[in-house]
């Protein structure tokens, strides 16, 4: 079997926030080979759609083509290593998009779900969590109840907003606000995990577990980022709440440190980021033989999710999978649903799913406006005119 095509798709999705409307692109790969498999792949990164869509065209007509696509391992060194330049969200999503479509065509080819190619089903079906918002602590609260009411066990909110004032005070009485109302409206019906999005400096962390530990957080999520693991390892060891990062490390040599220094509870690396389905599993290898459990970040759409669908299925220290709130279904001819906070494992070959690609062509590359309050991307501004920290 040999690679005769790989294109790279830059649809969006239309989206309603702040009372307008703006349009949120992601990055899809196909892979036709001489036999009529093919598979397919995402690689979407928030605001560098394009460019992982040319990186993919680049190791597509420069590497792949003419191919036997079942060498997986090999084409994922010689992408990885063979342009001399490694490293990276960009090169490293470009090369995930395109592993998992090597493994779409390779399930296919063997007429088995890709978990069975790598160790067969550990469960039956995959626990996921929800992401919910609130504006206020009641609102959150509202969303955490109707959550529970669907059937989840876990979700996960911000734990503070933008904090404007970027007094650490502020956020952390914000924080514990949001934890309080949840608690009072729920119990301990529901695991919270809280997310920071790296906003925190070490000082603001400890203090934030120090506070929040009474509210039986389930973890805090990146508090700053995972760059500094010294510092990571500090709050770790200090921390009642369990720690939780990884969704920005890439391939194993970029979580190494973090489990050389026990910088984490809980790993979250991203299978269309941190180089495919085998690097993540090889990830999760290590994680396991640290006590570590894996919770693969998945805020994109369908084919990210059914990726990580096939990792979760097969891995013994999964712990529980994002993306309960299943984004781009148009993507795809017969999307999953969440019943009762899991997903059912897909039977069929490779991934499981199959691109709609009428509905991809219908929905063209469109930039996104930017947002009032909010600058290029998803930058946020201090009343002393400083960039909120992301
Ligand atoms: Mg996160």
């Amino acid at each position: 079997m040999k690679i005769t095509e790989v294109t790279a798709y830059t649809p969006c999705e239309e989206r309603q926030d702040l009372d307008m409307t703006y349009y949120y692109p992601l990055t899809l790969v196909k892979i036709d080979t001489d036999e009529g498999i093919s598979g397919v792949g995402e690689g979407t990164l928030e605001t560098k759609c394009l460019t992982v869509a040319t990186c993919i065209k680049e190791l597509g007509d420069g590497y792949l083509l003419g191919k036997d696509p079942l060498r997986i391992e090999r084409h994922w060194q010689a992408m990885y290593r063979g342009s001399y330049w490694t490293g990276g969200p960009v090169i490293n999503s470009a090369i995930s998009a395109i592993e998992a479509a090597l493994w779409d065509i390779a399930g296919k080819n063997y007429n088995t779900s890709v978990y069975n190619l790598l160790g067969g089903r550990y469960r039956d079906k995959i626990k996921c969590y929800t992401g919910v918002g609130g504006a206020t602590p009641e609102e959150l609260a509202d969303n955490v109840e109707r959550a529970l009411k669907d059937g989840y066990t876990a979700c996960k909110t911000m734990a503070f907003g933008e904090n404007p004032s970027g007094r650490t005070i502020d956020a952390m009485e914000e924080a514990e606000q949001r934890c309080k109302a949840v608690r009072d409206r729920v119990g301990d019906k529901i695991d919270l995990m809280l997310d920071c999005h790296g906003r925190c400096s070490l000082e603001e962390a400890l203090g934030l577990v120090e506070k929040l530990a009474k509210y039986n957080v389930r973890w805090l999520e990146e508090p700053f980022f995972a760059e500094n693991m010294d510092a990571l390892s500090e709050l770790r060891k200090k921390s009642k709440i369990p720690i939780a990062t990884g969704e920005r490390l890439y391939t194993k040599w970029g979580f190494r440190e973090l489990f050389e220094k026990q910088a984490a509870h809980i790993i979250q690396p991203d299978p269309i980021h941190c180089g495919g389905i085998l690097e993540t599993k090889k990830i999760a290898a290590m994680a396991e033989a640290n006590y570590v459990n894996v919770a693969p970040h998945c805020p994109y759409f369908h084919v990210a999710l059914a990726i990580a669908i096939q990792i979760d299925a097969c891995t013994p220290n999964f712990l529980i999978q994002e993306g309960g709130r299943i984004r781009g279904k148009w993507l795809v001819k017969e999307p999953f649903e969440v019943e009762k906070g899991y997903i059912k494992l897909p039977t069929k070959p490779g991934l499981g799913i199959e691109l709609d690609l009428d509905a991809i062509a219908e929905r063209p590359y469109k930039p996104s406006p930017p947002r009032p309050g909010r600058g290029y991307g998803y930058m946020s501004y201090r009343e002393d005119g400083s960039l909120n920290p992301r």
